[in-house]
C-alpha cells in the first residue's frame, strides 16, 4: 500500500511521442482505402444506393433422371434480364459440374503427396480419373432455334450474342445438356465433391440422389466485378442472380421427390392418402408423416419401370436443387411465420431413423422461427431438410444433411447434436446467402460466418447449455494461438484460406458474438444486424456494406474492430502486469504519523533481529554522554509546527478535495500490457475483502494512444483482494495465466493417454447392452 499526495498533474514527456503515435494509430485508424469508395450503387452508410441494380435470370427446365445409369439430362430456357446500365456483348454461365472433369483446374491444381499410408479420401483425385464427369452440352440455341456460338472455359461458358443486349433488355435462349452423377462416397476426395451426388444402398439395391449445380446457371454481372470470373475450384461456392424458376423433373414412378419451390401437380404424383396427410400437416403441432417408414420400405422393393413428372415453381430464388429416391420417408409440419404459412418438411431413408423422424422437421421449424426474428421474415412457402450422402449443403428452400445413427438405432451424443446443428446451419443458409445474397466465390465468411453466428444463437434457444461447437469466444483460442505465419485474415478469398472451417466459420462467428456481447451490447448489435439483413434481403452485399451498416446503424465506430478481427491475424492477449495500491494521504499529522510509525516498525531485518540478541550493549548504551537531541527525537511526534502546516494545507483545499481526502477511498493503479496485439476492451472483476465483487468494463479505446501498454487507476471504497481480467472469457484471450493479480496458477487437468477410440462414445448403446435390450428395428 502506498500513499498518494494530491499534486498538480505533470506534463507528459513529448520525447518519442511522434514515433509512438505512428506505431499506435494504425490500430484505430479508419479503414479508409481498405474499403471501396462509396458510390450511387453502394452508399457510405452501407445501404444499397439510389442507382443500385442487379441482373435477373428466369429458368424453365425439363429434367430427366436415369436411375439405371445414374445420369441426368435436361433442357432449359433461360431468360436473362439486363438491368445494368451497360450493354452486354456476351453472357457468362457457370458450368460447375465441369469440376468433375479430370482436366479441371481444380483437379490439376489440387496439391497431393504420396505417403506409405494413404486414405481413399487422399486418393479421391485418382478415382476421378476413371469417372466420366462434367457436362456434355448438346446445343445452345436462341428463341428462334438458331444455334448460338459458345465457348466452354473450364467451369464457365461464354455465349456470344448475335446483337449486344441493351440496358433494360432481355434475351432468351435454350441449352440441352447431360452428365453422369457421381457416387458421393467414392469421390469423397475429389475437389468440389462435398455438395451433391448419389448414395448406393447395396442392401436393398437402391439409389438416393441429392442433385444440385446440375444445370448451366447464369454467372453474376454486377457493379463490383463486372462478370464474375473466378473458376469453381471447390471451396469458393456460388455467386448467382435471383430469378423465377419452373422445373419439371421426371423420375421413376415409385420415387418421392423434394425440391426448391412449391409442387404444382400434387394430384399427378401423390396418392390421395399423401395429399390428405399433407392437408393434416397444415394444422399439426408436430410433424405428420406423409410417407411412412413401412411405405418407404415397400417402395424400396418396388423398382417401378414407369415414370412420373414432378412439377415445381419457385419465385425470387437464386438457385434450384432437388432430392429423389424410392427410399424416402417424408414428414411435414406447417408453421406460421409472421402471418405466412411455411411448410417445414424432411425426406430421409430408414437408415436415418430414429433420429430423423424425431428431430429433422422440428429443427427446420426452429431455424425458420429464430432466424426470422434476427434477420428478415422467412419469405418462402417451403423449407426442407434431406438426409443422404451429403454432410451438409444448402440451396434455396432445400438442404442436404448428414447424421446417421448406428444400425441398432442407438447413437452418440455427438451424432445427435451434430445432426440438429447441421440442420439449423443448412436451413439457416436460406437467410445467408440465399436471401442476403453475398458473393460466396469471393468471401466464404460472409455467408458461413454470419450463418454460423446465427446458428449458435438458435442452438442456445433449442435447449439450455446446448453443446454448440462454435460461437463462444474461448472456443476460438486454439486457432488464434497458432503461429502467425499459419494464419490468414478473415478477409481472404475463399480459395486462399488454408483453414476454411476456422477462418470462415469459427472466427467470424466468434467475432460477431464478441461484437454483440462485449463491444456493442445486445440492443445496438441486434438492431444493426437486422438492419443489414433488411437492407440487403434479395440483394447482393459486399463486405464493406456489412461493415458500414453495422457502424451506421449502431452509431459506433468499429473500424478498429474490423481491422483487428477481419483484416488482421493477431490474437487477443491482455496481461494484468502489476497493481499498486494507494490510499489518500490526509497530511493530518495526528492521523498519518501513527500509521507511518507503525509501517516503519512493521518488519525488522534479519540483522536487526539478531543484533538485538547478540549485542548486549552498544557504545552509546555504555556511554550515555554520547547521546544528544537526535537520540530521543521522535520523527513521528505531532508538533505545533506540523499541526499548523496541516491547517495551512487544509485551508488551501476546495470542499471537494477535502471530501475526497476524508473518504478513505482505495486507489489501485493497474498496469496492463497488450501482448497479443489485437486491441480489445478491458473487463475487470474486483473481488473485495468482504466477499462481494464488482465488474468494471473499459472500452477498447483505452488503447488508442498506446496499444502496447497502458495504466489505469481504479478507486473503490472497499479493499480489493483479487483482480481478474476477462472473468467471463468473453474476449478470446489466448493466455489467461497473466489475467489475475495477485496471480493465480490456473490448474489444468491432464489425462493419462492410453488409446484413442475411433468412434465417438455411444452411452445409449452401452445402456441398451447393460439392460439386455434388443436392438431396435428400423
Ligand atoms: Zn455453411
Amino acid at each position: 500500500m502506498k500513499k498518494v499526495i494530491l499534486a498538480a498533474a505533470l506534463l507528459a514527456s513529448t520525447a518519442g511521442m511522434a514515433q509512438r503515435f505512428e506505431e499506435n494509430r494504425s490500430k484505430f485508424e479508419q479503414l479508409g482505402t481498405l474499403l471501396p469508395t462509396p458510390n450511387t450503387y453502394r452508399t457510405a452508410s452501407g445501404a444499397p444506393g439510389h442507382d443500385y441494380w442487379q441482373q435477373r435470370a428466369d429458368y424453365d427446365m425439363q429434367i430427366e433422371l436415369n436411375d439405371e445409369k445414374q445420369q441426368i439430362t435436361g433442357t432449359e430456357t433461360i431468360t436473362y434480364f439486363n438491368n445494368s446500365p451497360d450493354e452486354l456483348g456476351y453472357l457468362w454461365l457457370q458450368l460447375e459440374q465441369n469440376i468433375f472433369d479430370k482436366n479441371s483446374t481444380a483437379n490439376l491444381t489440387k496439391t497431393s503427396a504420396m505417403e506409405e499410408k494413404v486414405s481413399m479420401y487422399q486418393l479421391g483425385f485418382m478415382t476421378l480419373e476413371q469417372f466420366d464427369g462434367g457436362y456434355k452440352i448438346k446445343y445452345v440455341k436462341d428463341k428462334a432455334g438458331n444455334a448460338l456460338k459458345y465457348t466452354v472455359n473450364g467451369t464457365m461458358m461464354r455465349i456470344d450474342l448475335p446483337h449486344a443486349l441493351k440496358s433494360k433488355g432481355s434475351f432468351s435462349f435454350s441449352i440441352a445438356w447431360s452428365y453422369n452423377i457421381h457416387d458421393h462416397n467414392k469421390l469423397a476426395g475429389a475437389p468440389g465433391n462435398g455438395r451433391m451426388g448419389y448414395e448406393y444402398f447395396a442392401k436393398d439395391n437402391n439409389y438416393l440422389y441429392e442433385i444440385a449445380q446440375f444445370f448451366p446457371r447464369m454467372a453474376v454481372y454486377d457493379d463490383v466485378y463486372g462478370w464474375q470470373h473466378k473458376q469453381f475450384l471447390g471451396n469458393g461456392e456460388f455467386t448467382l442472380p435471383f430469378g423465377n424458376y419452373k422445373a419439371s423433373i421426371t423420375v421413376p414412378a415409385d420415387h418421392i421427390l423434394g425440391a426448391t419451390g412449391v409442387l404444382q401437380n400434387p394430384n399427378e404424383v401423390l396418392t390421395a392418402t399423401q395429399i390428405s396427410r399433407l392437408q393434416k400437416a397444415k394444422t399439426a403441432k408436430t410433424p405428420v408423416v406423409i410417407v411412412t417408414q413401412e411405405e418407404a420400405e415397400a417402395n424400396e422393393k418396388d423398382k417401378s419401370t414407369t415414370k412420373k413428372t414432378w412439377k415445381f415453381a419457385a419465385q425470387n430464388v437464386r438457385d434450384f436443387a432437388f432430392a429423389t429416391s424410392r427410399k424416402f420417408i417424408w414428414d411435414a409440419m406447417q408453421i406460421t411465420q409472421d402471418g405466412k404459412p411455411v411448410m417445414c418438411m424432411s425426406y430421409y431413408p430408414k437408415e436415418g431413423n430414429p433420429l430423423w423422424g424425431k428431430y429433422s422437421t422440428q429443427a427446420v421449424a426452429h431455424t425458420i422461427r429464430t432466424y426470422s426474428k434476427r434477420t428478415v421474415s422467412y419469405p418462402y412457402p417451403v423449407a426442407i431438410s434431406v438426409h443422404g450422402p451429403v454432410g451438409g449443403m444448402e440451396y434455396p428452400m432445400i438442404c442436404f444433411n448428414g447424421g446417421r445413427p448406428e444400425a441398432d438405432g442407438t447413437y452418440s451424443e455427438q451424432t445427435k447434436y451434430g445432426l440438429i446443428s447441421v440442420i439449423i446451419h443448412e436451413v439457416g443458409h436460406n437467410f445467408f446467402p440465399m436471401i442476403i445474397n453475398s458473393d460466396e466465390r469471393q468471401w466464404t465468411w460472409m455467408d458461413e460466418g454470419l450463418n454460423t453466428f446465427c446458428q449458435y444463437l438458435s442452438e442456445q434457444e433449442w435447449q439450455r447449455e446446448y453443446p454448440s461447437r462454435r460461437g463462444e469466444a474461448y472456443k476460438i483460442v486454439p486457432y488464434m494461438s497458432m503461429e502467425q505465419s499459419k494464419l490468414e485474415p478473415i478477409m481472404t478469398n475463399s480459395e486462399q484460406v488454408s483453414q476454411l472451417g476456422n477462418n470462415a466459420y469459427a472466427k467470424p462467428s466468434t467475432a460477431l458474438n464478441i461484437l454483440r456481447e462485449t463491444i456493442l451490447g445486445r440492443d445496438l448489435f441486434d438492431y444493426a444486424f437486422k438492419q443489414y439483413a433488411t437492407r440487403w434481403a434479395f440483394k447482393s452485399p459486399q463486405p464493406a456494406d456489412f461493415f458500414r451498416t453495422m457502424e451506421d446503424a449502431s452509431g459506433v465506430d468499429l473500424d478498429w474492430f474490423w481491422r483487428g478481427w477481419f483484416y488482421g491475424t493477431e490474437p487477443v492477449d491482455i496481461a494484468l502486469e502489476d497493481v499498486k495500491a494507494f490510499n489518500a494521504d490526509t497530511q493530518n499529522p495526528e492521523k498519518e504519523n501513527p500509521i507511518s510509525k507503525a509501517q516503519a516498525n512493521e518488519q525488522k531485518t534479519i540483522s536487526q533481529i539478531r543484533n538485538e540478541k547478540d549485542i548486549q550493549k552498544t557504545l552509546v548504551d555504555e556511554n550515555p554522554e554520547l547521546k544528544d537531541f537526535y537520540n530521543s527525537y521522535d520523527r513521528y511526534a505531532v508538533t505545533p509546527q506540523s499541526k499548523s502546516r496541516y491547517e495551512q494545507y487544509q485551508a488551501s483545499l476546495s470542499d471537494e478535495e477535502k471530501k475526497l481526502l476524508a473518504s478513505g477511498e482505495n486507489f489501485y493503479s493497474l498496469k496492463l500490457k497488450n501482448n497479443g496485439g489485437l486491441v480489445m476492451p478491458v473487463i475487470l472483476k474486483l473481488d473485495f475483502e468482504d466477499g462481494t465483487n464488482e465488474i468494471v468494463r473499459i472500452p477498447a479505446e483505452i488503447w488508442r494512444m498506446n496499444n502496447k501498454e497502458v495504466s489505469k487507476v481504479i478507486h473503490t471504497s472497499k479493499k480489493v483482494v483479487q483482480f481478474t481480467l476477462d472473468p467471463f472469457q468473453e474476449t478470446a484471450d489466448i493466455d489467461t495465466d497473466n489475467n489475475a493479480f495477485p496471480s493465480k496458477a490456473a490448474p489444468t487437468r491432464f489425462q493419462l493417454f492410453k488409446q484413442q477410440n475411433r468412434r465417438p462414445a455411444n452411452p445409449m448403446q452401452e445402456a441398451q447392452q447393460t439392460q439386455g435390450g434388443q436392438p431396435s428395428n428400423r
